[in-house]
């Protein structure tokens, strides 16, 4: 975010908001959420008065600071069917497909460098232990007719790539790029502005609220009186009676190397292709155009209830360790070269980990959340739903599985909590386990059952 600003030359932040205002349509969070919404409403109707109330600057959330992979959810077929059929889990998939060709109009269009690449993302083997999950991607990418999505790669295929001794057979999927996530939120936070959206920083929104037919919004200084509102606030939206126990708040980690691009030439990754492991809670890594490598991991913290404060979501040492770990280990071409940057934020992990969107009770106020640590493609999504929701269109975007399934809801704090927190670090151990070929330890591998045999659809590996 710091360098994507300095580029800008450092434009200060928008003006927070001071007095009354009265719109059509009033959006919570200027992350990609609420900017592709804003987006998204103004293609379908462009005389809609539009105002986003973002509490920090636009990107300063998860969209500013993200690993930057773009993908929908080809990879998540066999996880989806269960969850809302084949033709769901197909439509949710062709929905990322749009996803997908529209960011990448948008990062490619002329005047804007937002390091735009896409050439795929190598899902990657790094125990036998999970060999099988290759083969039943590429399985049900044909039973369910759409076999050119996920292609299985022999280990040879997956070393002429990339070289690495961690890395066993792939499967490789054509649809992913990567993105600088900074650059894509501030190049979204311009076009809002170019197309006249009233954008407000450095405002919190205090309360937000249906009033009869009117959605009111409370900020220190402020109040937005609109027909229809959009929260779009990620984690801010997990304390809220609408989706409580529906979400559990983690985290993410990520680190960014130095410029090594006599170590990329070494170890053969002369492509732009993704990389990800098949770990519960998963490292990836992708390069960047000025010969870095980003590596990043899911396996931060939980924290308790609606704790988004919570300096272990930020700066969990433990969390860095494993991060930078993951380079050496997977990349251990990697392991001298220092690390320019190192962070973590929180996630909105979903109670069946894909992302929902609805409508608060007895109101005209909808949100989207639960984008569970992949939310650049999705978001987009979820914009067309929000749009669709906030016009009053039932559309295809309103019958798409992310509109219509039912969320379950998990364990009541402190269970959620501890229990979670049990079981990541019984997975982790496990996993650590299998990669090194010994017998996990018979409690972590107890520990890390429970989920499954609970009949949750999170913690599931
Ligand atoms: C470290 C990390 C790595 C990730 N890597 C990837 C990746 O590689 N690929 C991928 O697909 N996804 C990734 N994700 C997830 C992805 O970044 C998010 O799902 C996505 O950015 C969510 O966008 P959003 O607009 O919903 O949320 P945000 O970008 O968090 O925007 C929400 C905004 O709401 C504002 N807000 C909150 N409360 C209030 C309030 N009361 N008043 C006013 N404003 C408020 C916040 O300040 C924030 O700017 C990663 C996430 C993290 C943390």
């Amino acid at each position: 975010m710091d360098e994507a600003l300095a580029l800008e030359g450092n434009p200060p932040p928008l003006a927070a908001l001071h007095g009354e205002l009265d719109v059509d349509i009033v959006i919570v969070g200027g992350g990609y959420t609420g900017l592709w919404s804003a987006l998204a409403i103004l293609d379908r109707d462009p005389a809609r008065s539009i105002a986003i109330v973002e509490a920090d600057i636009c990107g300063g959330g998860a969209s500013g600071m993200n690993g930057g992979k773009v993908h929908g959810y080809w990879y998540a077929l066999g996880a989806l069917t269960p969850i809302v059929g084949a033709d769901g889990a197909l439509a949710i998939a062709r929905a990322g497909s749009r996803a997908q060709d529209a960011i990448r109009a948008f990062a490619t269009a002329p005047g804007r460098d937002l390091w735009w690449r896409e050439a795929g993302n190598l899902r990657v083997s790094t125990s036998a232990a999970h060999d099988h999950k290759l083969d039943a991607y590429v399985d049900t990418a044909a039973r369910l007719g759409v076999p050119d999505t996920a292609v299985r790669l022999s280990p040879a295929e997956v070393q002429a790539i990339c070289a690495s001794p961690a890395f066993r057979g792939g499967a490789f999927f054509p649809e992913c790029g990567a993105v600088h996530p900074a650059r894509l939120a501030r190049a979204l936070r311009a076009a809002a502005l170019a197309r006249g959206v009233r954008i407000y920083e450095g405002t919190p929104v205090e309360d937000m609220r249906g009033e009869g037919d009117r959605t009111v919004v409370r900020t220190p200084l402020g109040r937005i009186v609109a027909r229809t509102g959009i929260l779009a606030t990620n984690v801010g939206l997990i304390g809220h009676p609408s989706v409580a126990g529906r979400l559990t708040l983690s985290s993410s980690y990520a680190m960014m190397t130095e410029e090594a691009p006599d170590r990329l030439e070494a170890i053969g990754w002369s492509g732009d292709e993704g990389f990800s492991d098949l770990r519960m809670f998963l490292r990836y890594f992708r390069k960047t155009p000025d010969g870095r490598v980003l590596m990043g991991t899911g396996s931060g913290p939980f924290a308790y209830g609606d704790r988004i404060a919570s300096d272990k979501l930020r700066y969990d040492g433990g969390s860095r360790l494993r991060t930078r770990a993951a380079l050496d280990k997977l990349l251990p071409a990697f392991a001298d070269v220092a690390t320019a940057k190192i962070w973590g934020g929180p996630l909105d992990i979903s109670a069946d980990r894909y992302p929902f969107v609805g409508t608060v009770p007895g109101s005209a106020i909808h949100y989207a959340c639960g984008f569970s640590g992949h939310g650049v493609n999705p978001t987009w999504i979820t914009g067309q739903c929000l749009a669709s929701l906030a016009l009053g269109t039932k559309d295809e975007w309103t019958a798409l599985p992310l509109c219509t399934r039912t969320v379950p809801t998990l364990p009541p704090e402190p269970v959620r909590f501890l229990g979670g927190s049990l079981v990541r670090r019984a997975i982790m151990a496990v996993e650590d386990a299998d990669e090194e070929g010994r017998s996990p330890p018979a409690l972590a591998g107890f520990v890390a059952s429970l989920p499954k045999r609970l009949g949750l659809r999170i913690g599931v590996r």
